[in-house]
């Protein structure tokens, strides 16, 4: 075809289905469609962030040594108002919503100098579609803070960026989401002990490591409030998502297939990150996610890593530009400088706008049908693609959608609906050329996160740990 005489925007067309192939292929689908999912976006009221951490700040400390049975100062003060908040929260739930608090006594350790009870507060609202009730979503904020010292526990340490904001976040979405019935359960919590070492985090996925639990994502909220960097960039419309690429937990055998097809960018909590984006631009376009491919920061961690160490995909949320003058910080004025994390240096319309891309996702998927499991990339020398998967069990399952990109794209670009089956070939698209994953979508248009395929040889299973390095059976 001569595609000079094109227009530019035909032109992208033309090339967009030549260069990938399929014939009916589409641009991913970025147009809100569950208006459930507006409306809870649109229910999230930055006054409401505003009097949650300005309360959490008046608590004068939260650090997780600090005094646990005052009724006005210290963590105690702070854990028994965030459990009697979301107890508020609860009775709009018409019984769906529980709220614990899940205690601990944390031995002595690097920022533990005496045995210390822990505590997060956990409020979990229960899935309403018995095959999707076991499917949990948790989102966190951690609830206690430090000034200069981790282990100052008398200091003033309003922490309210760091981290009331996330704290604040999670507590709104709770609120505005606890009245919605979603297929899958979701788990709003608070956690302590992150400045002395993600302890609080670490308790609660341990436990649902021990229990079990199918934890299918986590967001941990961490200094999402303050829109004016230490560099004088002020930015109010784009939030950081962190993602780590290579899993945390990966074992050799994936590393091998790795090594040899692909996928350091392809983890489940990369996935994640992309769908983030994806629901964002669609229900919160004044929102920009600036994905970020690592971990987290350098020198930091945050409440997503126990749950990436034990195979759960996680994602951190942060602001763009920190200012380190109002993070672990003595309150104090120095050369005419204001130190300290105080609530005058919150923007709290951005952090509203933060909690809005949170939940847009966390709505998604809880409404959405879960991920296909099973995805396989049939391995053998073809010009075609084939894919395969595990059927999904919901009752309101629509069918499965293939998304592609090219190799060196950092996100979806393609996606072919493919109807309700469980394997699919791709006439003429070579699985060399590009990347594939497949998604699930119900009859309200909601999406699962992709999956991203693993090779299927023709080796048995007990050797495929050791075939996947050298290529073609
Ligand atoms: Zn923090």
């Amino acid at each position: 075809m001569n595609t000079t005489k094109l227009g530019t925007t035909l032109l992208c067309a033309v090339l967009s289905v030549t260069s990938f192939g399929a014939s009916n292929s589409k641009r991913v689908q970025r147009k809100p469609r569950n208006p459930g999912i507006a409306s809870i976006v649109r229910r999230i009221d930055a006054r409401n962030i505003e009097r949650i951490i300005r309360q959490l700040a008046a608590f004068g400390t939260r650090n997780t040594l600090s005094e646990q049975n005052d009724p006005k100062r210290g963590i105690g003060a702070a854990r028994d108002w965030l459990y009697a908040e979301f107890l508020k929260v609860a009775e709009t739930s018409g019984g769906r919503m529980t709220v614990e608090k899940q205690s601990y006594e944390q031995p002595k350790a690097q920022r533990i100098p005496q045995p210390t009870i822990i505590t997060n507060v956990v409020a979990t609202l229960k899935g309403s579609q018995p095959q999707a009730t076991d499917r949990i979503y948790v989102v966190s904020g951690h609830y206690d803070s430090m000034c200069n010292s981790p282990t100052d526990a008398k200091c003033d340490a309003p922490g309210a960026n760091d981290d009331a904001s996330g704290t604040a976040a999670v507590l709104e979405m709770a609120r505005v989401m606890a009245p919605f019935e979603f297929d899958a359960t979701i788990v709003f919590m608070a956690v302590a002990g992150e400045e002395q070492s993600l302890l609080g985090s670490t308790h609660f996925a341990e436990e649902a490591k021990k229990k079990n639990w199918n934890v299918d994502a986590m967001f941990t909220n961490d200094i999402v409030g303050n829109s004016l960097g230490g560099n004088g960039i002020r930015d109010r419309g784009t939030v950081r998502v962190f993602s780590e690429g290579v899993p945390s937990n990966e074992t050799q055998a994936e590393a091998n297939t790795r090594r040899s097809v692909g996928g350091e960018n392809d983890s489940a909590s990369r996935q994640l990150a992309r769908f983030i984006k994806e629901t964002s631009e669609a229900f919160v376009p004044s929102m920009k996610v600036m994905m970020v491919y690592r971990r987290d920061r350098y020198g930091r961690g945050g409440d997503h890593i126990p749950f990436l160490e034990r195979g759960y995909p996680a994602v951190r949320f942060t602001e763009v530009n920190e200012d380190f003058r109002h993070q672990h910080q003595n309150v104090r004025i120095e050369n005419g400088v204001q130190y300290g994390d105080l609530p005058q240096f919150v923007d709290f319309a951005y952090v509203a706008n933060v909690a809005r891309v949170n939940a847009a996702a966390l709505a998604t998927l809880a409404y959405a049908p879960s991920r296909p499991k099973g995805v396989s990339i049939v391995s053998r020398l073809s010009d075609d693609t084939e894919l395969r998967w595990e059927a999904n069990n919901e009752p309101d399952l629509a069918g499965y959608e293939i998304v592609w990109r090219e190799t060196t794209s950092p996100v979806w670009t393609n996606s072919r609906a493919v109807g309700k089956v469980t394997t699919f070939t791709l006439k003429g698209m070579s699985k060399d050329n590009f990347f594939f994953g497949v998604r699930a979508l119900d009859n309200d248009g909601n999406r699962s996160p992709v999956t991203f395929p693993r090779p299927m040889t023709r080796t048995p299973p007990a050797n495929r740990s050791t075939t996947t390095s050298s290529g073609n059976p």
